[in-house]
């Protein structure tokens, strides 16, 4: 029983004036990694990739609010990834102008081009590290988790479930039934031993939310 799962690198920290979780997600292997909504401090986050060893492939995003997808268009520029976001969230990523202007930020970031619309089953690749592309709809049309299977499961969560609470579903495109029906649906019917990574805040797990999270106790 000496079966010890695959050492990849997992780094999350603060980005941003509305401190959202960016995650790293690399094989050392290859030296090949995934970076989940890289905010807005493009040096932070190549010099934690620099620190591993480790080459961007692609960047992924669970939602396109403007705290998560600020520095898509420079990650891209400096490192090649390509760009992957839910169809569904491009009306709002057309529109970081008007996020920006709402939140009082000055300029807003560049938008980059969408290298490809990631869906509902889908993979997301770097050497050996394989993402299932989960569909959460709620906090807006085309949020997306992030789910690496395995002996120690990991979620990112972006802004659907947070220790303790779940995504506001007021702004643009909210629905907090279906919210909770992507919760209900995708989200809870992972092992309770999930690591959690939300967009905001500190780390928790699928069974600590399933039993404490009062937006979830009695589904
Ligand atoms: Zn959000
Ligand atoms: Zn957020």
């Amino acid at each position: 029983m000496s079966s010890s799962p695959p050492a990849f690198v997992i780094e999350t920290f603060p980005v941003g004036p509305l401190q959202c979780n960016c995650t790293i997600l690399g094989d050392p292997a290859t030296g090949e990694a995934i970076v989940v909504d890289p905010g807005d401090e493009v040096e932070k986050v190549l010099s934690a990739l620099a620190r591993h060893n480790l080459r961007c492939r692609a960047v992924v995003n669970t939602h396109t609010h403007i705290d998560h997808v600020g520095a898509n268009h420079a990650l891209r520029e400096r490192t090649g990834a390509r760009v992957m976001l839910h169809e569904q969230d491009v009306v709002l990523y057309d529109n970081l102008a008007v996020q920006a202007e709402m939140l009082g930020l000055f300029p807003p970031p560049p938008r980059s081009a969408v290298d490809e619309h990631i869906h509902q089953g889908d993979r997301v690749k770097a050497g050996a590290i394989d993402l299932e592309v989960l569909h959460t709809p709620g906090h807006t049309p085309g949020s997306l988790c992030f789910h690496l299977p395995g002996a120690q499961p990991l979620l990112v969560s972006g802004d659907t479930l947070f220790a303790g609470s779940i995504g506001r579903t007021d702004l643009w495109g909210g629905d907090f039934d279906q919210e909770i029906a992507s919760i209900r649906t995708r989200l809870l019917a992972l092992d309770d031993h999930t690591r959690v990574i939300p967009g905001h805040g500190p780390e928790t797990t699928i069974g600590r939310e399933r039993r404490r999270n009062p937006f979830l106790v009695n589904l």
